[in-house]
């Protein structure tokens, strides 16, 4: 798999609408801000449908938006709410040579279809969203590590329930990638092996009401 340039990414800024002389946007760019890499038609539709769906769901709106090259997150991907305007921000990080980028997930979901694992990747990020959005809150200990981990049982929701079949799979994937993570606000395997082995866990996942699930998901992580 030839590696992800975060750089060429950068020059994406203008398709994600920051308006600037310099931008040259070929015709038909896609809405998202997702091209000029590796599976970026993929990503921008999944980014597109995945963050707007979760929206739509919870009555918030979904922008994208680009750091610049220098900034220095380590994570391809974060989102950040704000209850003002009920809008979910998506910061893509187009640094070349952070180890979180989408391909060096991937590897740890071998098998799996990369969209499942695209739109899963989506799915986590829109749960910290949902999370703020329907003002969750896991309290003032370890909330970092409880947020991510909500995050993480809110993609295995989306896998649950729009992927019945790569479920099993994808837990398996999502505590492999978690058990390398050591001193990082993601270092939670041990909490995950167990959220994931709680007996109605599944249901919680199933639940059809969006926000009834977003409380029952909360719920089983605050039963850790
Ligand atoms: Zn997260």
């Amino acid at each position: 798999m030839r590696h992800t340039s975060w750089a060429v990414l950068n020059t994406v800024v203008c398709a994600a609408g920051v308006a600037s002389v310099l931008c040259l946007l070929p015709l038909g760019a896609q809405a998202n801000g997702f091209q000029n890499f590796d599976d970026a038609a993929l990503i921008d539709q999944v980014a597109g449908a995945v963050a707007r769906g979760y929206g739509n769901m919870h009555g918030y709106r979904v922008q994208f938006k680009m750091l610049h090259e220098s900034t220095p997150y380590e994570s391809a991907l974060m989102t950040q709410y704000t209850p003002a305007n009920r809008t979910c921000t998506f910061f893509i990080n187009p640094k070349d040579t952070s180890w979180h980028s989408f391909e060096h997930y991937l590897q740890f979901f071998e098998g799996l279809p990369k969209k499942v694992v695209y739109e899963a990747f989506f799915a986590h990020e829109s749960g910290h969203c949902v999370q703020f959005k329907e003002q969750i809150d896991f309290g003032p200990v370890e909330r970092a590590q409880r947020q991510e981990l909500y995050a993480d049982v809110f993609a295995l929701s989306h896998v649950e329930r729009y992927y019945p079949k790569y479920r099993p799979a994808f837990q398996i994937g999502l505590m492999k990638m978690r058990s390398v993570e050591k001193g990082t606000p993601y270092d939670f395997s041990r909490l995950l092996h167990k959220l994931l082995g709680q007996p109605d866990l599944l249901t919680a996942l199933k639940v059809t009401g969006p926000q009834e699930r977003a409380f029952a998901i909360a719920r089983a992580v605050d039963r850790l």
